[in-house]
């Protein structure tokens, strides 16, 4: 009998279960091929249709219209930390940065690498990054502004986007893509990594508006320009083609599965109160994050002592709880509720909290 445990890592993180089991089933014939999917063509009939899927997928869930393009690329979101400077900046402009924490300060620190003349507009960290600041200056003069939606170490979300005054927004969603409606209108640019809510890694999604593309100089070796991936379909060369078939499962799961984004949103809502609403009423554990400011995917709290923390990791595994270390850089306990971990799970961490609180308290 397979044992399967409650999954709250960070990422790689949980898929849903009858995603692995619909992987599991057609793995050895896919869809009438006599091969899997990690054995056809990428320029085959059968992953073109993966392909074109999962793209139609993901323009209907996130609401997209014809000027957005998706495209699949490797070498995870960091790699966009680079190729987004790269692409998007204007020569005589500045670009602008809000620094929430580990991911944006390496986007930060990669568009310096280029020479350009960066700003940090908004910034957390004289408060060790446990909020999202309020007022993000602009005098619109920046090529993009960048922001990062959900800092899955610090767990700290933006509820509400700024306001950008026309600047086109870049945004790293890497950790809340597909967790929740959002107005996709003011950005230019988004890009995820699709290991933590969208699917496995090895895949990073980008959306890019057309009007984007015009900037992407064309000096650019053709690997790293965003035009490459739009004029080959992203198959200029070969696609990480079993990822892309795995978001395009998760994708038809929240579509057909959840019921859509809105229904998905509406799950994650009332998981994230589980938890925060159990925070919020009693004193052993202390979440870390401004409550205004809070993850709704990756809830970070702390116990009164490391070795209570220790303890609280290791016998949560023992129940069937893992994933619950919080990031090397920081400590703590952090439980990832991403789309795919069922309100069953999170409902059944409240429960050894309350206990684990009442044995060591
Ligand atoms: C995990 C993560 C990254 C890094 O992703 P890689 O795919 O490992 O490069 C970047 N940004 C955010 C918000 C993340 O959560």
């Amino acid at each position: 009998m397979t044992q399967r445990i409650y999954n709250f890592n960070a990422g790689p993180a949980a898929l849903p279960l009858p995603v692995l089991e619909h992987i599991q089933e057609e793995m050895l014939d896919f869809r009438g091929s006599g091969m899997s999917i990690l054995e056809v063509s990428h320029r085959s009939k059968w992953f073109e249709d993966v392909l074109d899927d999962t793209t139609a997928r993901i323009k209907r869930l996130l609401k997209l219209d014809d000027r957005y393009h998706v495209l699949f690329l490797q070498g995870g979101a960091s790699m966009q930390f680079c190729m987004v400077p790269m692409n998007l900046a204007v020569a005589g402009k500045p670009v602008d940065y809000v620094d929430t924490g580990t991911w944006s300060t390496k986007a930060i620190k990669e568009a310096r690498i280029q020479g350009l003349d960066v700003r940090v507009v908004a910034s957390s960290q004289e408060k060790e990054f446990t909020y999202i600041p309020k007022e993000v200056p602009s005098d619109g003069k920046a090529a993009y502004l960048h922001l990062t939606s959900n800092n899955t170490i610090r767990g700290t979300q933006w509820r509400l986007f700024p306001d950008s005054a026309g600047i086109p927004i870049v945004c790293d969603m890497s950790s809340d893509i597909f967790s929740r409606i959002f107005d996709p209108a003011p950005f230019g640019l988004i890009y995820a990594g699709a290991q933590k809510n969208a699917g496995p890694a090895g895949v990073t999604l980008v959306i890019v508006r057309d009007d984007m593309l015009e900037r992407v100089p064309a000096t650019l070796p053709t690997m790293l320009k965003y035009t490459t991936y739009v004029e080959k379909k992203s198959m200029f060369n070969t696609p990480p083609t079993f990822a892309i078939y795995v978001m395009g499962l998760v994708t038809q799961w929240i579509e057909e599965t959840v019921g859509g984004i809105e229904k998905m949103e509406g799950v994650n809502n009332r998981k994230a109160a589980l938890l925060y609403d159990y925070l919020d009423s009693q004193n052993f554990y202390r979440g870390t994050a401004m409550p205004d400011s809070r993850s709704f995917m990756n809830v970070t709290f702390r116990l009164p002592t490391e070795e209570l923390e220790q303890k609280f990791i290791k016998e949560s595994l023992a129940s069937g709880l893992g994933g619950l270390k919080g990031h090397r850089s920081v400590g703590g306990c952090r439980a990832s509720i991403y789309n795919a971990v069922p309100t069953e799970a999170v409902q059944a961490l409240v429960d050894f909290m309350k206990e684990f609180a009442r044995k060591n308290g």
